[in-house]
């Protein structure tokens, strides 16, 4: 039997396709979220990739802040039990995720048979998200995948005293337009995102093994940053974008297990 995890973010589409609760069939990423075309085009794309077809999904469970805008699905569960979730599988030891998603941060405990038992969010601001980032690069000139390289090569990183995304981005201007070196700033933008999180992660208590999750987890130095803001290793999922999808898919499955049909 087959079920489907669709993640629909607010910057992007992920699917997980999961055989038997065990074996990823497919996965896809859309770099659009909800209210566009990007969670149908991620699902056809799961489906094409794995030669199957919606009949043959036993159970489509949709999570992410679009997760009732999925006409397709059968349940939706809320992105932070499906990253805890997620997480549980592949990194059962883990205590604490911190997930920073396009328009939102959460730090997450989880108990241990991978339920949530507390978690803070910012969905109020960009600052501490992706979207600060994809701000920052495109002042840089860079996609935000090549972020992490550009700041690698920061010998002192520039410091960004703007707590606003649209404050912030005139600050980085200037401090360019002064002379400021664009891996410094790069460097000083990752370092900004993480301190707002690592003090969203102090309200919840940074209990290792702590783990990230989410899109921005792909920048390679978000979860060294953290380590050195939190004083505790951070561990990065593998496939991070995908854990809130994997989640959905797995949520899903034990559902079906237990007689719990659409
Ligand atoms: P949401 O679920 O809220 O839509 P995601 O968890 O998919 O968001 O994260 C999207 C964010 O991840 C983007 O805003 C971007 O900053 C970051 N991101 C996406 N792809 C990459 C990448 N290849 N490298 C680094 N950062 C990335």
């Amino acid at each position: 039997m087959i079920t489907a995890g669709v993640d629909i973010g607010s910057s992007s589409s992920k699917v997980v396709l999961l055989e038997e609760g065990q074996k990823i069939l497919s996965k896809s990423v859309v770099p659009i979220g909800t209210g566009t075309s990007g969670p149908a085009r991620a699902f056809e794309q799961a489906l094409a990739d794995a030669d199957l077809r919606r009949e043959d999904i036993a159970l489509i469970t949709a999570t992410g802040y679009g997760r009732y805008n999925f006409p397709d699905s059968d349940y939706q569960i809320s992105e932070i039990s499906c990253h805890a979730r997620g997480v549980f599988e592949v990194l059962p030891e883990a205590q604490t995720v911190i997930d920073i998603g396009g328009q939102d941060a959460k730090a997450v405990r989880i108990g241990s048979n991978g339920t949530v038992t507390s978690f803070v969010m910012n969905d109020k601001c960009a600052a501490g998200t992706g979207r600060f980032l994809d701000v920052m690069a495109r002042v840089l000139e860079v996609d935000v995948s090549q972020l992490a390289e550009l700041a690698a090569e920061s010998r002192s990183a520039v410091s960004i005293s703007s707590t606003c995304t649209v404050f912030a981005e005139s600050e980085v201007i200037s401090q360019l337009a002064r002379g400021a070196l664009r891996q410094d700033v790069a460097s000083g933008t990752i370092r900004s995102v993480v301190r707002r999180v690592a003090g969203l992660v102090n309200r919840v208590g940074a209990i290792g093994p702590i783990v990230m999750t989410g899109g921005v987890s792909l920048n390679r130095l978000v979860a060294q940053f953290m380590q050195d803001e939190l004083g505790w290793p951070v561990t990065v999922v593998p496939d991070g974008q995908l854990t809130g999808a994997l989640g959905a898919a797995l949520i899903g499955w034990n559902m079906y297990i237990k007689g719990i049909t659409k």
